[in-house]
């Protein structure tokens, strides 16, 4: 019998490992509790209405269909019997392994306070994203009914926290569609009124590119009409208003970005972890008692020879995963494994329509050459043919047009609308019906 390798996440991980031994001779099982994989760094699209869920994710089930040493599971993992090589499934099942590589990833911290989430949503899912595109198009919905019905324009205020890629992205696009692709269609309410505003509690935005880049994407993204406060702390949040410092700051939607918590499953392996839930691997990245156990990704903690972190994006997650399996069938091979060392190809972040920065060969780029740069590799890493298809024809149009096409919100208004808010009165409706100015 071959050796039974198991696969906990198909995300960039996991789903690189699974590729690289694909036709190899390992019987491959990988488990994920959602049935799809989700091209993660286009989710900001998805939660601002360019682009629908389809377009950038793809059953996990469906990418792999054409190996046949590999299975894939729906099923949730909870926990490990390491004596046993068993992982333990939600629904009470077990899966053996020879190999385990375990590539859960992690989503954004609140720094111990996880009731804020409910209040300030972070991205991570296609169903954060979905949520998050609900509660921006319904802040403008509700603004424009209270409008009609008042003939009062009420301020919409949508907060970011935090200054990464996902809070700048974030930011970026709304400011983009209240200024651009909303601005037509709402009659009695000025969209482009809308203050976007970012509280990033470090003193530079997307500090990982050095200071020119981080103080250009800064000046691109207030262009944009984004507010930016640096060294501004969030420090507790309640429906519609964040508290920063001492003041509290009225937000209709408030969107979370910030901190690194990764997957439990970490804790779940009785494995030395840092401060973010990461486990501490060896350079094989496998478990110091536990080598044929092997936690890649987002997950885990290494460090690189020139004495920095592997960082926390998907080239690392890939690379990281096409490592291990090849480790994995050097030991079938019973030849030495090989460390991991991560090959930094360059970074880059977008800030909106014509605006990002990069850095890639020692070069560094900014407004529309890197963000030609960042388009064609999103689209060149996304799964699937008729993916980057559609989605190119949708970044096209958008493009042409400002408009946005993926603007849905599924449910009827009254279960859709906050609850606790006061019904508005009609009779004040009629009077100032066109409270925005034509122009
Ligand atoms: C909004 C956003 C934007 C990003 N943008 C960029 C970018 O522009 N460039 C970049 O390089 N990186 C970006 N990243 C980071 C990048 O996506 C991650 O570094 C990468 O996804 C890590 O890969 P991973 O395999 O470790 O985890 P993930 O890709 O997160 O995959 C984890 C998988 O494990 C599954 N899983 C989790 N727990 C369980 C469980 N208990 N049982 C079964 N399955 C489980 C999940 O369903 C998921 O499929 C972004 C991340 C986010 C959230």
């Amino acid at each position: 019998m071959e050796p039974k390798v198991v696969i906990v996440g198909g995300g960039f991980g996991g789903l690189w490992a699974a590729k690289a031994l694909a036709k190899k001779p390992v019987d491959v099982t990988l488990i994920d509790r959602k049935n799809h994989h989700v091209f993660q760094p286009l989710l900001y699209q998805v939660a601002t209405a360019v682009l629908s869920p389809g377009e950038i994710a793809q059953p996990i089930r469906r990418i792999l269909h054409k190996y046949k040493n590999i299975e894939v599971i729906l099923g949730q993992a909870v926990g490990f019997d390491k004596d046993r090589n068993l992982v333990r499934l939600g629904d009470g099942s077990e899966i053996g392994y020879d190999y385990l590589i375990v590539a859960g990833g992690a989503r954004h911290s609140y720094f111990g306070n996880d009731d804020w989430e409910e209040d300030a949503p972070g991205l991570k899912t296609i169903e954060d994203a979905v949520e998050i595109r609900r509660r921006i198009l319904l802040a403008f919905e509700d603004a424009e009914r209270e409008a009609y019905l008042t003939g009062k324009q009420k301020q919409l205020n949508f907060v970011v926290v935090g200054g990464g890629p996902t809070g700048v992205e974030l930011a970026g696009a709304i400011a983009d569609i209240a200024r651009t692709a909303l601005a037509n269609d709402f009659k009695a309410i000025d969209t482009r009124s809308a203050k976007v505003a970012l509280y990033e509690g470090s003193d530079a935005i997307l500090s990982t590119f050095g200071d020119d880049l981080s103080d250009s994407a800064k000046e691109q993204l207030e262009s944009l009409g984004v507010e930016v406060h640096l060294n501004s702390f969030v420090t507790d949040v309640e429906p519609e208003r964040v508290k920063v410092g001492d003041d509290w700051i009225d937000a209709d939607v408030v969107l979370w970005a910030t901190g690194v918590a990764a997957s439990p499953l970490g804790k779940a392996l009785e494995a030395e972890t840092d401060k973010a839930g990461r486990v501490h691997v060896e350079p094989d990245l496998s478990l110091k008692d536990d080598r044929n156990i092997f936690v890649i990704g987002d997950m885990a903690s290494l460090m690189q020879k020139n004495g920095e972190p592997v960082p926390g994006v998907s080239p690392a997650a890939m690379q990281m995963g096409t490592a291990t399996a090849k480790n994995i069938l050097r030991d079938i091979k019973v030849e030495p494994r090989e460390d991991f060392e991560y090959w930094d190809k360059g970074t880059m972040a977008t800030i909106g329509r014509r605006k990002a920065i990069a850095q890639a060969a020692g070069m560094k780029f900014r407004g529309f050459i890197a963000w030609m740069m960042w388009l064609f590799l999103h689209v060149f890493f996304l799964i699937g043919f008729r993916n980057r298809l559609a989605v190119l024809v949708d970044w096209f149009w958008a493009y042409l047009t400002r408009e946005r096409s993926a603007r849905l919100i599924t449910g009827d208004a009254d279960e859709l609308r906050h609850q606790a808010k006061p019904p508005v009165s009609a009779a004040a409706s009629t009077a100032k019906r066109h409270a925005k100015t034509a122009d």
